[in-house]
């Protein structure tokens, strides 16, 4: 074993053999791969093999399809056959909600390049006879489905990485991990220490326990998993001597079951209600190539349910049932990334379908590690999106949670109970006796709308309106005509400060940086020119001599945006920054009144021109020290006041006192957002993803082009001289009782009119490389994008997708948001445009002006 390496990937599971193969192609040469024992003597060995494409995440579905693109390369460079079986599978649906659930991802796979297909019980029947269709309404059909051999998989990929150069190490656990103050890894082994540049954590099912050697708790647990294995079955076999073809995939998901062809028999798996974790604490170092006890009473359930839907396999000998652990995150997606706070130390665990997304975690990974950037947008499967919340015991939960629900609908107005509540503010009690609905926002309680007195807050799950829709639709008309307050403790906040914060901002953000007093709206880019973030900056008054700048952003991005800012901090120790979390919690009033309301509780003048629209003040509210900024997300004259959780309780209980006279009421975050629709106000994560161009997300009037050479700028520069491709559009649609949830296609009458491909982006801006292995730099047009193409209908043709909306109860119209090619972005005529909701076109038309206050007049009085 060598003594140095470029990099070391610990673990010899499918994940870390990808991800030794994707360095290698990538062009690092001084790479070795450690493993503990044998190749696959975790988790991948034992797996069914299964693979597929479709995920809730559009962005995880398309490095889906990208692994499943991958065996050929890999068997044709490795010569090692992965035994590939492209059968096609089905999704069943047995009530009409898991139908409009099947609808509304077809609908999203037609625009991101997938060729699913709506089809009766009957067609699904005839391609997996073993099923009684009667048990169900429908069914979607995916061509991009099978199996594989695991053993040969991972050792495809290995050999492959061999061939190209990698170094592979077996029977040497790594022990230890330690750092020298250059930043060298130390990778303590069995057989000897090896110093190292990159560290990447493939441990699979002890992917928790090397986190540990570095002092972090990822937020990964095993679970137990069974399926079993029929004894050969004549019905199998007769089906494939008839049709010449294997039975497909079927995936049932009231039994949480999934169903395929074994050789001549049938495999089918559950993900059982009553789900057991493995090994919660502590993984057993000395845990190999073994099975698990099989419990069958615990997935008896499933099985009832799995044998009346397919009573064919019932008649059938179980031949073998398998049990073995695998690990999951909270959410069910991959943990991949480099860890926030550490340098060079990487993640690519949690891998719970490493033979549908291996492939694609390995290109990212590499990306990342090799060119700094991951080339697709990975939010979905980022290491840095979940919080220090996510301690083992919430990760238990949560994880055990997400299994039993596996392949369960979640509703776009679902909030899921587990580990809840987890963080509070102090007026959590206070929220709760003034029957608040609450929903989790990054691990903390957040108030999403208030039930009338008398009746039991709680939301009545659906992907059509709601019995919040009343209730939001009084808190929005009571906040535009008098005044409304709500939390808003679960906004990101940061202060930067120390003598060169200035620079720092400036070099970060795209736009301007703030007089003291004064606010700016500022996205930030990477190097690509693309959308990593979109924050409220204010500067504060000096402290001891130095600049002082707060800012706020959106929550869930808290590590992200710190992971990006550490990496930009100069080295001097000159600029520190740091991350409030719940130690500055938030009120936001906001309507016409709320200037007369905030006056009663300040001794200071707050008149129009003495505290204006965008300014910045430190003052006391109610008596308690706050800082109050003139912004409020809603669109309306409004302020937000921050304070220390020890004051909370006390301006809040100002702010009703005072607020009597003129009305006030309470208004959750849906109410927030339902304003902040009729403003054509962006969201981020939804409107502003790393995927988009600063002039395509329509944040033109926030890009200072000419201030300094700020990150970013120069590709922006390039994009605002060749006109963005696609622009950010606002729509007012025609919707029945329901509104768009995010992802749906939107239809344009053309005519035979060309607009160019439209496509969705995925990947941006750093080099990758396409199913041919040639690299392929800063275009869309490789395997990550999609193109919009070929979905035509008569003279309608999709061209473009929504990214959120819902209703805008003050203008009283259901609105979306979306990209459409910028050819077509201030076309504002009727009945051109159709956005497919729930499965059903409903006219649109684009608003290019903001239906409520379009001057912005209210908010600057
Ligand atoms: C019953 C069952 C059925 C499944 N079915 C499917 C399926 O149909 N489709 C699908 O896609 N997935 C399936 N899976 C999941 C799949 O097995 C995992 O997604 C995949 O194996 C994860 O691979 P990995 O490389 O991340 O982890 P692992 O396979 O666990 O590999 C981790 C490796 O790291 C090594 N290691 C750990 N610590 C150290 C150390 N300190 N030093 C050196 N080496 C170390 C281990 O020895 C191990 O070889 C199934 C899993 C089970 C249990």
């Amino acid at each position: 074993m060598k003594s140095h390496a470029k990099a070391v990937v610990i673990g010899g599971g499918v994940v870390g053999c990808s991800v030794l193969y994707h360095l290698a192609k990538a062009g690092w040469a001084d790479i070795m791969l450690i493993e503990r024992s044998e190749l696959t003597s975790g988790s991948s060995w034992h797996a069914a093999g299964g693979f597929h494409t479709l995920n809730g995440d559009p962005n995880v579905a398309k490095l889906q399809a990208y692994t499943v693109r991958l065996y050929k390369e890999i068997e044709e460079i490795s010569g090692q056959s992965c035994s590939l079986h492209l059968t096609g599978g089905v999704m069943m649906a047995d009530t009409p909600e898991r139908m409009d659930f099947l609808r509304l991802a077809h609908a999203k796979g037609r625009y991101l390049g997938m060729d699913t297909e709506l089809i009766t019980p009957s067609e699904a029947k005839a391609m997996f006879p073993l099923m009684d269709e009667t048990n169900f309404v429908g069914a979607m059909w995916d061509p991009v489905e099978g199996h594989l051999d695991p053993s040969g998989t991972t050792h495809a990929y290995a050999k492959a990485a061999r061939k190209l150069g990698a170094e592979i190490v077996l029977r040497n656990r790594v022990v230890e991990l330690t750092q020298e103050v250059d930043g060298t890894w130390n990778v303590v082994t069995e057989q000897g220490t090896v110093k190292a540049e990159h560290v990447v954590n493939c441990g699979g099912l002890w992917a928790r326990e090397i986190g540990r050697m570095v002092g972090v708790e990822l937020p990964v647990l095993a679970m137990e998993h069974m399926y079993l294995l029929t004894e050969p079955m004549p019905e199998v076999e007769e089906f494939n001597k008839s049709t010449g073809r294997e039975m497909i995939g079927v995936l049932d998901f009231k039994g949480e079951i999934y169903t395929r062809q074994e050789r001549n028999g049938i495999l089918l798996g559950t993900y059982e209600k009553a789900c057991k974790p493995w090994s919660p604490v502590n993984t057993p170092w000395d845990f190999g190539h073994e099975l698990l006890q099989p419990d069958i009473d615990r997935i008896a359930p499933s099985l009832e349910i799995g044998f009346k839907h397919f009573p064919g396999i019932e008649k059938a000998g179980i031949k073998q049932i398998i049990n073995g652990p695998f690990t999951f995150a909270l959410d069910g997606n991959p943990l991949v990334g480099p860890v926030q706070g550490l340098t060079n130390f990487w993640c690519a665990c949690a891998v719970m379908a490493g033979f549908s997304q291996g492939g694609g975690v390995g290109l990212a990974l590499s990306n990342w590690m090799v060119h700094g950037d991951p080339g697709f947008d990975v939010w979905g499967m980022d290491v840095a999106r979940f919080g220090e919340w996510a301690t083992l015991r919430y990760t238990n939960a949560k994880v055990r949670e997400n299994y039993s629900r596996r392949f369960s609908i979640r509703f776009p107005n679902e909030e899921l109970p587990a580990a809840r509540p987890a963080q509070t503010t102090p007026l959590y009690d206070t929220m709760l006796a003034n029957n608040a609905v609450l929903g989790d926002s990054w691990g903390l309680e957040t108030p999403l709308w208030f039930a009338p007195r008398g009746s039991e807050p709680k939301d009545v799950v659906s992907f059509h309106r709601s019995n919040d829709f009343r209730p939001i639709g009084e808190e929005v008309r009571a906040t535009r005509e008098r005044v409304g307050v709500t939390e808003i403790a679960n906004f990101a906040k940061y202060e930067v400060s120390g003598p060169g914060a200035e620079d720092f901002l400036n070099r970060l953000m795209t736009n301007r940086m703030p007089k003291t007093g004064r606010i700016v709206l500022t996205p930030m880019l990477n190097e690509f020119g693309r959308l990593i973030g979109d924050f409220t900056i204010a500067k504060a008054g000096p402290r001891g001599g130095e600049d002082r700048f707060m800012i706020w952003g959106s929550s869930a991005a808290q590590k992200y945006h710190m992971r990006w800012f550490e990496k930009h901090l100069p080295k001097d120790g000159s600029i520190r920054i740091h991350r409030f979390d719940q130690m500055l919690v938030g009120l936001s009033i906001a309507g016409p009144k709320s200037r007369d309301l905030l006056q009663k509780l300040v001794d200071v003048d707050i008149s129009t021109k003495a505290f204006r629209f965008m300014d910045f003040r430190e003052m006391a509210v109610g008596g308690a020290p706050c800082m109050v900024n003139r912004i409020t997300y809603t669109g309306d004259l409004g302020y937000e006041i921050w304070m220390a959780p020890a004051y909370q309780r006390l301006v809040y209980k100002a702010i009703k006192e005072a607020g009597e006279e003129f009305g006030l009421v309470d208004f959750g975050m849906r109410a927030l957002l339902s304003m902040r629709l009729e403003k054509n106000f962006p969201t981020w994560f939804r409107e502003l993803r790393p995927i988009y161009g600063p002039f395509e997300g329509s944040m033109d009037r926030f890009i200072k082009l000419e201030k300094n050479d700020f990150i970013g700028r120069e590709a922006a520069a390039k994009e605002q001289a060749e006109g963005p491709k696609l622009r950010r559009v606002s729509f007012i649609v025609d919707a029945a009782d329901a509104d768009v949830m995010g992802d749906e296609p939107i239809w344009a009458k053309v005519g035979g009119k060309d607009y160019g491909t439209v496509e969705k982006p995925h990947g941006y801006g750093a080099p990758r490389f396409d199913a041919g292995g040639k690299e392929v730099r800063g275009s869309n047009a490789a395997e990550g994008a999609s193109a919009v193409r070929g979905i035509v209908d008569g003279d309608c043709r999709v061209v473009g997708w929504v990214t959120s909306g819902g209703y805008a109860h003050y203008v009283e119209k259901s609105m979306a948001q979306g990209y459409v090619p910028a050819a077509l972005a201030e076309n504002e005529s009727a009945g051109l445009f159709e956005i497919e909701i729930l499965g059903h076109r409903r006219p649109a038309r684009i608003n290019v002006e903001p239906p409520f206050d379009p001057s912005g007049e209210k908010m600057r009085t």
